[in-house]
């Protein structure tokens, strides 16, 4: 039913546009229309939301099924999805697997303030902010602890008080909210990491540009400046606890991604399908040439 439901909105959506994504450079005209009816209309921006506060609470299974009707129609458009997810995964963990009391208050904190208007009609994005300019896969890689992030969050009284820079997000600077990856004292690893939730707009939050890609336009990717950026302390865990929250969302995203792959993949099988059933040489389609037909079905076996 939701495989249908997506496969159909693709279809309807995106298919008769895909070739105009590239161009909206303000995604006003396609995108954001397209992102809106997904996201909002369709539920999306909700699958990652606990259903006690009025989301989808989707399996990763779900998701990935989404991923992979959506990309087969644009890369783009199904990562803004998916990052939006990915944002609410460490506290949507918190809240229903087994952590401490701390953890549990802090995820409550987080959906008690931001759950709602990500489960209204309006549509809003989020972003899993991480990479940065000295370490992006190094910080992905749990044997460095954490050591090698550079932006910080430090504990003044009753807030988080975060500076530093974030580069390359999916979704940074269109987000409404940031899970933000920071260590209080990156010497200290583990002990002093630190998820800290960040609204947008916010003082002392900016951005760059965003970067200039080919065939990604609708997966907006900016750096995040934060300078001095003060938030509420229940809106930051740290410590191991936080740790495993972070690792159990990097883990999310992989077969999201796979099913992304796969979705891409059978795009662009069938334009090539089209194509070599359209394209007439020798006196009949290539496709039913036997040398094109084996290499038609061999690309076939490896997608489904
Ligand atoms: C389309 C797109 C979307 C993205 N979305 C997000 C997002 O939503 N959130 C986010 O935070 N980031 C995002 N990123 C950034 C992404 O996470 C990083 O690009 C990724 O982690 C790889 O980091 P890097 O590009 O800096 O590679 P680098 O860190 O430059 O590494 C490149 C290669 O160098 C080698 N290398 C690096 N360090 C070492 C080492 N210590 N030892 C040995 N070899 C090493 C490895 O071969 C590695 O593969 C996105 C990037 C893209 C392109």
């Amino acid at each position: 039913m939701l495989q249908k439901t997506l496969a159909d909105f693709t279809d309807k959506e995106i298919m008769p546009v895909r070739d105009k994504i590239d161009d909206d450079v303000t995604h006003e005209k396609i995108i954001n229309p397209i992102l809106k009816k997904l996201q909002v209309d369709l539920g999306c921006q909700r699958n990652a939301i606990p259903k006690d506060y009025g989301g989808n609470q989707l399996s990763i299974v779900a998701c990935a099924l989404k991923q992979e009707q959506v990309g087969r129609g644009d890369y783009g458009i199904s990562m803004h999805s998916a990052v939006t997810e990915w944002c609410w995964v460490p506290v949507l963990l918190a809240h229903l697997a087994p952590f401490s009391p701390k953890a549990k208050a802090w995820a409550k904190a987080v959906l008690d303030e931001f759950a709602p208007k990500f489960t209204s009609n309006e549509f809003h994005a989020g972003c899993f902010n991480m990479s940065e300019p000295d370490s992006a896969c190094d910080i992905e890689n749990a044997q460095n602890e954490g050591r090698t992030i550079k932006v910080t969050a430090k504990l003044e009284g009753n807030e988080w008080v975060i500076n530093g820079n974030k580069l390359w997000a999916s979704n940074a600077g269109i987000a409404d909210l940031n899970c933000v990856i920071c260590n209080m004292d990156p010497k200290l690893g583990i002990d002093a990491f630190a998820l800290v939730y960040v609204p947008e707009p916010w003082p002392g939050v900016s951005h760059g540009k965003p970067e200039v890609k080919c065939g990604m336009q609708s997966d907006r990717n900016n750096s995040t400046y934060f300078d001095n950026v003060r938030v509420p302390k229940e809106w930051g865990l740290q410590g191991p606890e936080a740790w495993a929250l972070f690792k159990n969302a990097l883990a999310a995203p992989m077969p999201l991604n796979a099913a992304h792959a796969v979705g891409i993949l059978q795009g662009a099988f069938d334009v090539l399908l089209d194509y070599t059933g359209e394209r007439v040489a020798g006196g009949k389609p290539i496709r039913q040439h036997l040398s094109s037909a084996m290499i038609l079905g061999e690309m076939a076996s490896v997608i489904t």
